[in-house]
């Protein structure tokens, strides 16, 4: 901890930050982008006010060639000199007479580039035309126009464009003026002035945009796409309608921006990205038919457009101060995503899958490499790499206990209040909780600084002991990491509650090391995370576990879920013995939630794979197939057009199970038909099986099917969830020469920017095509770099590398990152070198518990 602090304090610290005298007003912007050359030019104009008097501004800019830049005030227009400096992404404007304080306006005429990079004002293509888009989070508003572009100098933008005649243009603002010229061949679009806002919401797409149009509480909502797949969008509008209305309702303050439009573009690197009145999506994000989408189409859908639709209020009307504090912005969307959801679709049970995000966020905080959730940052490159799941997840699931602790409508209320106060401004986190604070009156400040500031999460121990006087209950706590690394000063204000038989609850709030409560009666064991709205793990005795695991009817499923959950922590740090665990799977194998299944599923895959070796895997598998086998036969192969979403996904999840991890070769070659019979039928499974039996058919498949899977993508450009099933499925096939053909194919012309990563990180997911992978990674490294963004792409392969399993290949990683140093990932590798390590730990410490619970198992 310390020596994180020093480090950075050691680093340029604020280099790149601008001074503060001159600050932005508004911003007259036109844009006149030429697709065919990949170029655009800009027209602008800056209202600032100057601070004290200067012969200098400093902005940013990056990959701006300026053509005309003069600065005017008090009537006088003087002409300025330009200096770039590009380490710190600025220009600086130098006048021959001071500018005196008080307002001055800034006029620039440029050019600029669109990239290939899906950053700034971007290219992309698709069916044979070109696209102009801009992506400007985090800090790529300089390339697209001269900016202070940082979160706190907000300003009212007005955005015009010159465009092809035949082609739309979408921005911030509501079009207010479309007219011929000037340029023959051209329009000229006009949008609204925007509300005061930071320049990395401003947003610009051009192209064969079409629309479908909706409402809600009088707002006017698009959802818009290329002409080929505006079928697709009826579901998401439908949506975002309900999720407008529900979220004007439970903030009371109503959608600050007029309209609000979500456009799907060919390429984009985010998943989507939440621009004032104008979000973009990634096309698989935001397109689907409901009728033939898998179940978890449905609800990504749903949920990452509720996201975004939830940053209009979090981030864009209310935005944090400095990208240390990103978490107000992802954590808050994240936390509140699922609220319309449950309203809109009461049986989908949302609350499970924040659960499931949330055990990946505690995943993510067992490691000693984690971060605390706020986190200084000042380098482009620092400021993408928090964009990870601490900020989303982590600080969603710290919500979820704050709001459990306080009640839904006290929280509401600090939600509310926040909003209005920081409305149309920025704020920090203490802005945050002192509010949450006055508005409840709870010590909602103590437990979030805690939370926030510190890394990792703590390890809730429970011992009981029953004596003459009743149950005495022990609670401990102290952060849950490896062997080294613990301060001994970290304790966090927890808000614990225990449920005790199936609905009695009561809560303690924990804010010392060790405390002893005296409860009732001795007897049941309690749960000691009721409702799993806790962010912490639990550790119980084992006894505890089986007790809890005969009484696990008491338990509601989001319950039996952190059981499993924390049960299987123990196992990884070796505090108890994985046949606990083992036994706990066994004694769930026959839950009916989708999410226990999945979770059991997930698990029993890492521990086959990692931990079992070759001599126990006839004893292994045997085992999966005879606990988890006659559920999936009882719930049927492909199963009733009329089965539920649950019903559907636990089959699913069975059928990886049973057919993968347990190797079943009947169950096997009913996958290779279900797989003949989909591909010449489509209709013949339901969206939920389909990605399933697709990745386990190819999982043995040859040359001729993978032939069969390639000339399907194709045919499915329209249609990107089923092209997605396709091409998701390539990385499953194990052959050599089908491995080496997916590597090769992954940085083809024939693959997206944005879906390079995705394949490559798929195949070093699966033992059968991890060597091969790598050996690419490092042969074609300078290719890659080149081609991929510094978001989402490289991370995602480096994160990758955390599946391997041994300390030569750590050696090998850390090595290869010496000489090939990835600056915007660096958190990531770490955490990809911890996971290989524990993983080693893991296995090594496991192996006789494992062995001995093999042999009893029959
Ligand atoms: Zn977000």
């Amino acid at each position: 901890m310390i020596l994180a602090l020093l480090l950075l304090l050691a680093a340029p610290a604020g280099a790149q930050r601008l001074s503060g005298n001159v600050a932005p007003e508004h911003y007259t912007l036109w844009f006149a982008p030429d697709l065919a050359t990949a170029t655009f030019r800009g027209r602008e104009s800056i209202r600032v006010q100057i601070r004290a008097s200067t012969p200098t501004v400093t902005l940013h800019a990056a990959e701006i060639e300026f053509d005309e830049v003069s600065i005017e005030a008090d009537g006088v227009n003087q002409p300025a000199r330009v200096t770039l400096d590009a380490r710190s992404e600025t220009a600086t404007f130098t006048v021959p007479r001071s500018i005196p304080a008080g307002r001055a306006t800034i006029h620039i005429r440029y050019r600029g580039i669109l990239n290939d990079k899906l950053r700034g004002f971007y290219l992309s293509s698709a069916n044979g035309r070109r696209y102009a888009v801009t992506q400007l989070e985090a800090t790529d508003a300089r390339r697209a126009f001269p900016s202070f572009d940082e979160p706190t100098y907000k300003a009212t933008f007005e955005v015009s464009m010159m465009i092809d005649n035949a082609d739309a243009a979408i921005s911030n603002g509501a079009q207010i003026s479309d007219t011929p010229g000037p340029e023959p061949g051209k329009r000229t679009l006009v949008f609204a002035t925007t509300p005061k806002m930071s320049s990395y919401l401003v947003a610009m797409v051009v192209g064969d945009f079409v629309c479908r149009s909706g409402a809600a509480d009088g707002t006017p909502i698009r959802v818009c796409s290329t002409p080929d797949k505006l079928d697709l969008t009826a579901y998401a509008l439908e949506a975002a309608a309900q999720q407008l209305a529900f979220y004007n309702d439970y903030f009371g303050i109503r959608y600050p921006f007029g309209k609000l439009d979500i456009i799907a573009v060919p390429d984009f690197a985010a998943g989507a990205m939440e621009n004032v009145g104008a979000i973009i999506f990634r096309e698989r994000s935001l397109l689907i038919d409901p009728a033939r989408a898998s179940f978890n189409a449905q609800k990504g859908v749903a949920s990452i457009i509720s996201h975004e639709i939830a940053h209009q209020w979090f981030g864009n009307l209310v935005t944090m101060k400095w990208w240390n504090d990103i978490w107000l912005n992802e954590g808050f969307a994240t936390w509140i995503a699922s609220r319309p959801l449950a309203a809109w679709r009461p049986a989908w049970n949302v609350q499970l899958d924040d659960a499931t995000d949330t055990q990946g966020a505690l995943g993510l905080d067992a490691l000693r490499s984690t971060r605390a959730i706020r986190l200084d940052v000042e380098t482009p490159d620092e400021i993408n790499e928090v964009f990870d799941g601490i900020a989303y997840e982590k600080t969603a699931g710290v919500l979820r206990m704050l709001e459990a602790y306080v009640g839904p409508e006290a929280f509401r209320k600090g939600i509310s209040s926040y909003l209005k106060t920081y409305a149309y401004s920025n704020a920090a986190g203490e802005d945050f909780w002192d509010e949450m604070t006055r508005v409840t009156g709870r010590p909602v400040d103590r437990i979030m600084r805690a939370f926030v500031e510190q890394p990792g999460a703590p390890v809730v121990s429970v011992q009981t002991r029953c004596s003459g006087a009743g149950m005495e209950t022990t609670l401990a706590q102290e952060r849950f990491v490896g062997a080294t690394g613990v301060a001994p000063s970290e304790v966090w204000t927890i808000p614990v509650c225990f449920k005790r038989g199936a609905d009695l609850t009561n809560c303690e709030v924990l804010d010392q090391p060790r405390r002893t409560i005296q409860a009732s009666a001795c007897g049941t064991t309690s749960f000691a995370n009721a409702g799993s709205r806790g962010y912490y793990f639990t550790e119980y005795a084992p006894e505890a576990v089986r007790d809890l695991a005969r009484g696990a009817a008491d338990l509601a499923p989001i319950e039996r879920l952190s059981l499993l959950a924390d049960e299987w922590w123990m196992v990884r740090e070796g505090r108890h013995d994985i046949g606990v665990y083992l036994d706990l799977a066994q004694g769930l194998a026959n839950d009916n939630t989708a999410v226990v299944t999945d979770t059991l599923a997930t698990r029993l895959a890492f521990i086959g794979e990692y931990l079992v070796t070759g001599d126990q895997q006839p004893r292994w598998q045997r085992w999966i197939r005879e606990r988890f086998g006659p559920s999936l036969e009882s719930l049927g192969l492909p199963g009733e057009p009329g089965d539920t979403d649950e019903r559907q996904s636990r089959r699913a999840e069975l059928l990886g199970l049973v057919a993968g991890t347990g190797n079943d070769p009947a169950v096997q070659r009913r996958v290779r038909q279900l797989a003949d019979a989909y591909l010449s039928d489509p209709a013949s499974l339901s969206g939920t099986l389909a990605p399933v039996v697709l990745r386990l058919a190819a999982a043995s498949g040859d040359a001729a099917l993978y032939e069969r899977y390639l000339a399907r993508l194709e045919t499915l450009a329209a249609q990107p969830e089923e092209y997605y099933r396709f091409f998701n499925a390539l990385s499953s096939f194990t052959q050599p020469a089908l491995v080496q053909r997916t590597l090769e194919f992954a940085i083809s012309p024939a693959v997206r920017t944005q879906d390079t990563a995705t394949l490559l990180a798929g195949l070093m997911s699966r033992p059968a095509s991890r060597d091969a992978a790598w050996a690419f990674v490092q042969a074609q490294w300078t290719a890659l770099t080149q081609k991929l963004g510094t978001f989402q792409g490289i991370p995602t392969i480096v994160g990758s590398l955390g599946g391997f399993c041994s300390t030569a290949r750590a050696a090998e990683v850390r090595q290869f990152f010496e000489m090939n140093a990835v600056r915007f990932a660096e958190r990531t590798l770490r955490q990809a070198l911890e996971r290989i390590e524990s993983c080693t730990v893991l296995r090594d410490r496991q192996s006789t518990a494992l062995t001995s619970w093999l042999q009893q198992s029959r």
